[in-house]
C-alpha cells in the first residue's frame, strides 16, 4: 500500500537524519512540515472516503427506486441561490432531496443582472434550469452572519448611508435587501420574465439566521403585467 511505503519513507529519513548530525536544521524543519502535509492529506482522504461509505450505506442502497429514478434524468422543481458560507447548505437546512434543486452558491448568494457575456456561468446555470429543466421555482436565499455582506458593509462609505442601526443590525438588514436585489436581476433575464409573468415561475426571497434557528420566506411585488413583458 502507498501508506507503507510512505511510513517506510519517513522512517528512513529519520534514521538519516540521526545518523548525521550534519544536517542543517532547515532541512530538518523542511521534513517535518511536509509529513505533517502528508498525514494532512491522508487524514483528508480519510474523511472522504468514510463521508461517501457512510452516504453509499444509509442513503444510496437505502433508495434504491429514487436513485434509480435519478439515474435517468432530473426535474428538480427548485432553482436555490445560496451562499458558499458552509454553514448554510440549501440542501441541509431545507431538507432537499437529490433530485429537488438545482443550486447556485456563491460569496452572498448573489445574482447579477442579465449579460450573456461578463456573468455567462450564472446566467447559463439560470437558463439551464428555467428553459431546459423547467424549475418551477426560483429561491435566493440570504443568511446571517454572511462574510460577504459584512465586507460589503465594511468599504468606507460617503457618510451618506449613515444610519441609527448598529452594524449588526444594518448588516441584517442588507442581507435581505441583497437578496431583494437578486429578485430583481432575477427579471432581467428574458426567460425568467415571460415565466413570471405567465404565471409558470415563482420567485421568492428567504433568509436563513442560524443564531436564533428561523428561516424567513417572502414575495416580492413585482407589479408586472403582461404588457410590459417586450
Ligand atoms: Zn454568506
Amino acid at each position: 500500500m502507498a501508506t507503507d511505503s510512505y511510513e517506510e519513507a519517513i522512517a528512513g529519513l529519520k534514521k538519516l537524519l540521526s545518523g548525521n548530525g550534519g544536517i542543517e536544521a532547515l532541512a530538518a524543519a523542511k521534513i517535518k512540515q511536509l509529513t505533517a502535509e502528508l498525514e494532512g492529506t491522508d487524514s483528508m482522504v480519510e474523511r472522504i472516503k468514510s463521508g461517501f461509505s457512510h452516504f453509499k450505506k444509509e442513503k444510496f442502497e437505502k433508495n434504491a427506486a429514487l436513485y434509480g429514478e435519478l439515474a435517468k434524468g432530473q426535474s428538480p422543481k427548485f432553482l436555490v441561490f445560496a451562499c458558499s458560507d458552509s454553514r448554510v447548505c440549501p440542501s441541509h437546512i431545507l431538507n432537499f432531496e437529490p433530485g429537488e434543486a438545482f443550486i447556485v452558491r456563491n460569496i452572498a448568494n448573489m445574482v447579477p443582472p442579465f449579460d450573456q457575456t461578463k456573468y455567462s456561468g450564472v446566467g447559463a446555470a439560470i437558463e439551464y434550469a428555467v428553459l431546459h429543466l423547467k424549475v418551477e421555482n426560483i429561491l435566493v436565499i440570504g443568511h446571517s452572519c454572511c462574510g460577504g455582506i459584512k465586507g460589503l458593509m465594511s468599504i468606507p462609505d460617503d457618510g451618506s448611508t449613515a444610519s441609527s442601526l448598529d452594524f449588526a443590525a444594518q448588516c441584517t438588514y442588507l442581507e435581505k435587501e441583497a437578496v431583494n436585489v437578486s429578485l430583481g436581476n432575477l427579471l432581467t433575464y428574458p426567460f425568467v420574465r415571460a415565466g413570471v409573468i405567465h404565471k409558470s415561475l415563482s420567485i421568492k426571497g428567504g433568509h436563513y439566521d442560524f443564531v436564533k434557528g428561523t428561516f424567513e420566506l417572502w414575495n416580492l411585488d413585482f407589479g408586472l403585467s403582461p404588457s410590459q413583458s417586450a
